[in-house]
């Protein structure tokens, strides 16, 4: 079957455009945009922001602002009209990043686009930078008449997880109103495999603090009877866990079953980069535990690093915990049964202070209306096959204001972000295939949807 000449120009505009989304994810790249400021100079974010408001403005969209978030971070919202009786879509992305990690495990500068086998590594390549680029693609191939009204939404402090453009929406719905909404921060199931999330979960974060004692102590003079905080701790922690890797929060149901697309747990294997002979943990399926069961993941601990340690026993210890929670599990409820399992497991009447750092709540997609029915077969243009649907893992809790916020609107999620591109962790990196054909699809649907 041969393309329509719609698709086919629209193709032909996207690939010649793909030498400049490269040089434009670069210059994303090159931004060290951690919204966090005891890590990175603001700046960082100040300029990232300053760059996006720039392009968008140079793509035509013609109202650009930086609007400052009650978080004290920057949204750049960029905006053309809709024509008289057309629809509006909303395209969501974020521009500020996941800190590198360890620098060290980084094969390539996590600030440096590099290009490596044909993929492109960088920290933000694919997370959320790449979909700033998708969304740029899309429209600078469009040109400037549009058939409906656009608005694009940039982030400043997604990864912080403070909720600053959750607020943000809520104190003033009108900016980004909006009859569909494209959540540019997600992927697909696999590079060249069209994808739609339907369910996000959720996360409650907390801290967790044990103190023991006044002081650290000779472990020699008072080891053995002084309680010692880190083995406390430890202790807390491994409760969390049974031995299969099940996440066992006393309270909280971890057997539920998801019904959609399977997850072959090889595939798994290889796009989580496994090591050899190390097993997957958890009783259910891939998909059960990545999309529909609780997951707890100690995301640090402060305690004394190797090097520089004493023969001390420690009087005090840290962790910071991430727990997802699946669609069906309320948050609050959530950080309650994990706050009594916390008190109910530390040892030794431990001094125990858990402080809660954030938490949002799980979503599940609307299907069945106009924008979703355009989406897909744009994407089914692009690739050359149909979409199809999954999970995800991760949490975006503005999905959940937006669909309280508007809901009339159909909100879909998508993006450039398939697991290879390891996004949050070392090695970051985008398939600027997936770029080229998610731009395509972004470019159709806004091309189409207006009917
Ligand atoms: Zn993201």
């Amino acid at each position: 079957m041969t393309e329509d000449a719609r698709t086919a120009g629209l193709r032909a505009q996207v690939a010649e455009l793909m030498p400049q989304a490269k040089s434009d994810l670069a210059q994303l790249v090159s931004f060290k945009s951690v919204a966090d400021p005891r890590q990175f100079p603001p700046e960082e974010c100040d300029r990232a922001a300053q760059w996006v408001a720039d392009a968008f403005a140079a793509a035509g969209l013609t109202t650009v602002g930086l609007h400052e978030t009650p978080d004290g971070s920057t949204a750049v919202v960029a905006s053309r009209p809709a024509p008289a009786g057309a629809p509006t879509v909303l395209l969501y992305c974020h521009y500020d990043v996941q800190p590198p990690m360890d620098e060290g495990a980084w094969r390539t500068p996590p600030w440096e686009l590099t290009e490596r086998d044909g993929r492109w590594y960088g920290r933000g390549s694919a997370d959320c930078k790449g979909n700033i680029v998708m969304h740029l693609t899309a429209l600078r191939a469009l040109g400037p008449d549009l058939p409906l009204g656009v608005t694009l939404v940039a982030e400043g402090s997604e990864e912080q997880g403070t909720g600053g453009l959750e607020r943000f929406v809520e104190a003033g719905p009108d900016l980004l109103r909006a009859d569909a909404i494209v959540i540019g921060d997600c992927g697909n199931f696999a590079a060249g495999v069209p994808t739609l999330t339907e369910t996000l979960r959720g996360n409650v974060n907390v801290v967790v603090t044990i103190e023991t004692l006044a002081g650290p102590l000779h472990s020699g003079m008072f080891g053995g009877p002084a309680p010692d905080a880190l083995a406390a701790l430890i202790q807390v922690l491994a409760s969390l866990r049974d031995k299969r890797g099940d996440t066992t929060i006393d309270g909280l149901p971890n057997d539920q079953v998801w019904p959609g697309v399977q997850y072959p747990s090889e595939q798994f294997h290889a796009d989580a980069g496994v090591l050899r002979d190390v097993e997957l943990t958890g009783a259910g399926t891939v998909a059960d535990m990545l999309w529909a069961r609780p997951a707890l993941t100690v995301l640090g601990i402060d305690a004394p690093p190797v090097v520089g340690s004493a023969a001390a026993v420690p009087a005090i210890a840290r962790a910071r915990l991430n727990l997802r929670i699946p669609p069906g599990t309320d948050p609050a409820q959530a950080y309650r049964a994990l706050v009594d399992h916390l008190d109910a497991h530390t040892p030794w009447r431990a001094k125990v202070t858990i402080e809660l750092e954030g938490m949002g709540a799980p979503f599940r997609s609307r299907t069945g209306g106009p924008a979703r029915a355009a989406m897909e077969a744009a994407l089914a243009a692009s690739y050359g096959r149909p979409a199809t649907t999954q999970g995800q893992g991760g949490s975006i809790p503005l999905c959940n204001v937006f669909s309280a916020t508007y809901p009339d609107a159909e909100i879909m999620l998508l993006g450039v972000e398939e697991p290879k591109c390891l996004i949050h962790a070392p090695n970051e990196s985008v398939d600027p295939k997936e770029i080229e054909h998610m731009a395509l699809a972004e470019a159709l649907f806004l091309a189409t949807y207006a009917g």
